[in-house]
């Protein structure tokens, strides 16, 4: 009887620290998405007052601290890059709301995103598209994140193995295209597989040093405009597969 009374008390003990961890989460990713605002007005890298409202409430929606390790959780709000492991990190919230903000994102969009990595810049895509198609090269990153997405319900991401430097022509043409790891050059089979009128986002320059981040429109006949947005610093976007 006294077992099962402390068994009792322990499952609720559990419930409740649960609660509280949740409640915790929850205060904690509403100041991450107040810093990001705040990061925003400040920046205005995007050449405008703020990012768009939806963005910023899927940065509100998303549960970081469930793309990262246990161990990493207690930063998970915190406005920079945390490491997932395999020498990748999972991007600043301010730099993948920012990305997102400048492919303007609509509800009827098909986005392909190239390194998946933890698949939180996935999720946050999730809530405001149709469909992502996400591409990541290291296998047990691949693995995991396509294992997350499906357990936290993200039913309209679509993962798979591979080097995202050639696209994913099956699904081509893509309304946007954002790329989460710095390029030598921006990949011609990307631009081939971007709708006319569509946009990609890309960081672009050498390894271990600051990359251009990049906004390349393609116009209705074709024609590539680029424009330099903001200093950044990606994991590299290796070769290979
Ligand atoms: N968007 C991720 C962060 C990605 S970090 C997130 O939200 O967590 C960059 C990722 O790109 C890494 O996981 C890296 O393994 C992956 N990557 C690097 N080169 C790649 C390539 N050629 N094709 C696909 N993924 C690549």
């Amino acid at each position: 009887m006294i077992d099962r009374r402390n068994a009792v008390y322990c499952a609720l003990l559990l419930a409740l620290t649960a609660l509280a961890d949740e409640e915790d989460y929850s205060m904690a990713r509403a100041a991450m998405v107040d810093e990001v605002k705040f990061y925003a007005a400040l920046a205005r890298d995007s050449g405008e007052e703020a990012l768009n409202d939806d963005v910023m409430q899927s940065l509100g929606t998303v549960e970081r601290h469930n793309f990262v390790a246990s161990d990493q959780r207690r930063f998970a709000y915190e406005n920079r890059p945390i490491p997932i492991g395999h020498g990748q990190t999972i991007s600043q919230p301010y730099i993948v709301a920012l990305m997102t903000d400048l492919i303007e994102p609509e509800r009827d969009f098909v986005v392909l995103e190239i390194g998946t990595g933890s698949g939180y810049q996935a999720a946050i895509l999730a809530n405001l598209v149709t469909h992502v198609f996400s591409i990541e090269i290291i296998e047990a990153l691949a693995d995991e994140a396509k294992t997350r997405l499906a357990r936290l319900g993200y039913d309209n991401v679509t993962t798979k193995l591979g080097d995202g430097y050639y696209g994913w022509e099956k699904h081509a043409p893509f309304d946007a295209i954002i790329v989460s790891a710095a390029a030598s050059h921006v990949p011609p089979p990307l631009i081939r597989q971007l709708k006319p009128g569509g946009r990609m986002i890309i960081p672009v320059g050498g390894r271990f040093m600051t990359q251009q981040l990049l906004l390349l429109e393609k116009t209705d006949d074709g024609e590539v405009i680029t424009r330099q947005i903001a200093a950044v610093r990606f994991v590299p976007l290796t070769r290979g597969r």
